[in-house]
């Protein structure tokens, strides 16, 4: 075998050729195993303990034309899926995992021009209280791409998070969200709340609170402030906990409500409710699906329900889709509604109108 460093800690192992493709793809992956199970052994260097741990792309040449560079260009991506799905393992490069890698690619280099083209609108989910009135919403990002269509939200905003667009994105999405509430109270519809996806990169940039006062003062009075509400997931805080209720406690002083997001499916979310000031939590949609299926599943989402009471918070059911769904979470406490058996995501002219109707009626 021919070993080489490719720069930093990148290590690249060229081995002898097999007769069949199978034998290599066997013979590579026991070599990775066998090199990952001798690079975890501890180190000891003077008194001290050392663990290393790698991540390991194979990929194959059966192809004499391959050129080298692409070869290595594989054995990276299969090295990075490697890396994302935890380190301290080993994947075989195949097509799935190429063609991911160029939609991600391609998604990265044409949202780069989103705003720009004007490809990037907002949309409004109607929230409903117990008498099924509207009293808010949920605004929602929508992406249309000449070349690639529709892409959601779940697909471009983690995206955006890493490589940092998020930063401009965001700032796009309050400022819009943050005129159309204007729009609505210079109308004379008057709503509870407006929610607003935060993301945790956004939320803890430098930047940050001042954007979100200055646009305040620009679009809003601090009535109008009141309504605004930051929904935030709790999947990637953790690190810096301090920076993020520092953060939350300068914006709640203006008015600003926070609400934690599928609540339920992250790791931490009681430490969180004990830790971070915040004002609502939603129940996330995978709970208010098992509804109809389990008593485990109505037990489960009864007990959010209470902690959110013996808490004070304002408690949100969303992807609400049938009445079954609605009738259970209102006969047991729970404020607001969200979800296809009221509305999807609507247009703003859309969602004005009913609003207009809803506030008059
Ligand atoms: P989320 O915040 O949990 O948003 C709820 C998602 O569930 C939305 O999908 C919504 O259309 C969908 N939904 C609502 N009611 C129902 C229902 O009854 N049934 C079903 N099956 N689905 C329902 P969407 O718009 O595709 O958004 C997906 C995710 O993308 C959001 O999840 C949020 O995490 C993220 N996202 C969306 N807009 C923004 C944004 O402006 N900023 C940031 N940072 N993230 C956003
Ligand atoms: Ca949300
Ligand atoms: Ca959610």
């Amino acid at each position: 075998n021919n070993v080489s460093r490719l720069g930093g800690d990148e290590f690249c192992v060229l081995s002898k050729p097999y007769e069949t493709k199978q034998d290599c793809i066997d013979e590579g992956m026991m070599f990775a195993q066998r090199l990952l199970d001798t690079i975890k052994e501890i180190y000891i260097i003077d008194e001290h303990h050392l663990y290393i741990s790698a991540s390991i792309g194979v990929s194959l040449i059966n192809n004499l034309k391959m050129k080298a560079n692409t070869f290595i260009k594989e054995a990276d991506i299969a090295m990075y899926e490697a890396k994302s799905q935890g380190r301290d393992g080993i994947i075989l490069f195949n097509d799935a995992l190429s063609m991911r890698v160029e939609r991600k690619l391609e998604i990265e280099q044409l949202l780069h021009f989103a705003l720009k083209n004007n490809e990037i609108t907002l949309k409004y989910q109607p929230q409903l209280n117990t008498k099924e009135e509207v009293i808010g919403c949920e605004v929602l990002v929508r992406w249309h791409n000449e070349k690639l269509g529709n892409v959601g939200p779940n697909e471009f905003i983690p995206i955006s998070e890493q490589t940092g667009l998020i930063l401009e994105l965001g700032y796009f999405i309050l400022e819009e969200s943050f005129k159309t509430l204007q729009e609505w109270d210079q109308k004379g519809i008057m709503i509870d709340q407006m929610s607003i996806n935060i993301s945790m990169r956004q939320l803890l940039h430098h930047n940050f609170i001042h954007d979100v006062q200055t646009l305040c003062k620009t679009y809003l009075n601090p009535q109008l402030c009141k309504k605004i509400v930051f929904e935030m997931t709790e999947t990637s805080v953790a690190e810096d906990i301090q920076a993020l209720v520092k953060n939350i406690n300068i914006l709640k002083n203006d008015g600003i409500r926070f609400s934690i997001d599928d609540f339920g499916t992250g790791y931490s979310s009681l430490s969180y409710l004990r830790q971070i000031p915040i004002d609502e939590l939603k129940i996330d949609r995978s709970f208010i699906m098992e509804l109809e299926k389990s008593q485990e599943g109505r037990t489960m989402v009864k007990t959010i329900i209470n902690i959110a009471q013996n808490l004070h918070l304002s408690i949100v059911a969303e992807g609400v889709e049938n009445e079954f769904q609605k009738d259970f979470l209102i006969n047991n406490g729970c404020d607001i509604l969200q979800g296809f058996y009221f509305d999807e995501a609507l247009d703003k002219a859309n969602i004005t109108v009913k609003m207009v109707l809803s506030t008059r009626g």
